[in-house]
């Protein structure tokens, strides 16, 4: 049996992980199952699933968590400190997909004490991949890409020499507003945003996916994932999501890995990992599929793609920055503070304001560092967004 914990396991990437899991219980031992505010699945899972620990991080749902668990022997815990508790606890696989940076001290955690982490909380590889790798070297553990572009990416680098690698191109679907004008995206609504036309996700992720701040991460984590140049690094739009990934080698071939999009395929890789097991997820009709399509990333249209190239350029905490500021931008968004396309003017402005004031960006790679960049990027995020509100 082997023991495996899932943080972030209410939302969508934790439910799907769940789906996997419950369809062979007595292969898995659940150690501990974490989420926030929806205590009501967390205990249905938990029990289900007989997990020795549910845990969430709102300490104030506590006597809630604990009245649903009461009777079922499943322990019940909260707040952060208490999450990462959980994460210390022996596992031979976590998954981790909290959203946001909020991610990043549990991943790290559950890679100290050994355990093979399967990583959709790109986040955390944005912020501090030299952490998480160092927290790997040092734990022994491993970690797996679950972002559908990175698992294509690990899968096509199988056996490969990483110095015939000549580019990795990631492909976006152009979420919600691929085909808007610059004027109606001006104007588009929160509830628009979070309307994806392929993939089933959170609501952060899905508005993310139509500003292409989600590939704008996704760029900086291939780069802090495989170590590949950001010169060699390209995103492009492909509306059908059908290939997720495509690496192209020095003798010209391009290996591309298609499937549909249903991210069980990549979070059961990861799970299977290093066989391959039978998936329930759709096989693909070829010929009805006809065709598929695609489309330049137009960084004008898009400047959180200009963005992510200028931090991969820049290195240090800007990736911390980057990211603190996006999802600060992103919560004045869902507020209704500012309007869609000023997420991008937050996250460059906090950007400019971070590296005039110095000091930040190039600090050593610590946690400590890397918490003290999220915190100040917020606050300089938050008062730029008030400005141009
Ligand atoms: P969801 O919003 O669906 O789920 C987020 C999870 O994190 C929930 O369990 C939520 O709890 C929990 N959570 C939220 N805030 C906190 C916090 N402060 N502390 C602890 N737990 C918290 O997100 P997704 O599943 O879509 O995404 C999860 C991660 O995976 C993200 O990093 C995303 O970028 C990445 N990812 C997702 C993909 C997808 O298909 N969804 C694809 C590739 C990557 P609750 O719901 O109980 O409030
Ligand atoms: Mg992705």
């Amino acid at each position: 049996m082997r023991r495996v914990s899932i943080f972030g396991a209410t939302g969508s990437i934790g439910q799907n992980t769940i789906d996997l899991i419950a369809r062979a219980p007595d292969d898995y031992d659940v150690v501990a199952l974490t989420g926030a505010t929806n205590v009501t699945q967390l205990a249905k899972d938990a029990k289900r699933l007989q997990a020795d620990l549910a845990v969430t991080s709102e300490e104030d749902l506590l006597p809630e968590l604990r009245a649903l668990l009461a009777g079922s022997g499943v322990e019940a815990a909260a707040g952060d400190a208490a999450i990462k508790e959980a994460a210390g606890r022996p596992a031979d696989w976590v998954m981790s997909a909290i959203v946001g940076a909020a991610g990043l001290v549990p991943g790290l955690e559950a890679l100290g004490q050994g355990a093979t982490l399967a990583l959709a909380n790109k986040e955390s590889m944005v912020c501090a991949g030299q952490l998480m790798f160092d927290a790997e070297r040092d734990g022994g553990g491993k970690i797996l890409p679950v972002d559908s572009e990175h698992s294509a990416v690990f899968q096509a680098l199988i056996g490969e020499d990483l110095s015939a690698v000549e580019r990795v191109i990631i492909t976006a679907s152009g979420g919600a507003f691929r085909d808007w004008s610059l004027e109606e995206m001006a104007r588009a609504t929160p509830e628009q945003a979070a309307t994806h036309p392929n993939w089933d996700m959170g609501q952060r992720i899905t508005i993310d996916s139509a500003s292409l701040f989600n590939k704008a991460m996704e760029l900086i984590e291939t780069r802090e994932f495989f170590r590949i140049d950001p010169a060699k690094i390209e995103a492009v739009v492909h509306p059908e999501s059908m290939i997720h990934a495509l690496v192209g080698f020095n003798d010209g071939a391009l290996m591309a890995h298609v499937g549909p999009p249903d991210m069980r395929h990549a979070i059961g890789f990861a799970l299977h990992h290093p066989h391959r097991k039978a998936l329930p997820v759709e096989r693909l009709d070829l010929v009805k599929l006809g065709q598929f399509t695609f489309r330049a990333a137009d960084e004008t249209r898009y400047p959180a793609l200009r963005l992510a190239r200028e931090v991969m350029q820049t290195g240090g905490l800007s990736g911390a920055v980057f990211n603190a500021a996006k999802e600060t931008a992103l919560d004045a968004f869902l507020s209704r503070q500012i309007g869609f396309l000023q997420m991008a003017e937050v996250v460059e402005a906090t950007l400019l304001e971070i590296s005039r004031r110095g000091g930040c960006i190039d600090a050593a790679f610590s946690l400590d560092n890397v918490l003290a960049a999220d915190h100040l990027a917020r606050h300089v995020a938050r008062e730029t967004a008030a400005r141009i509100s």
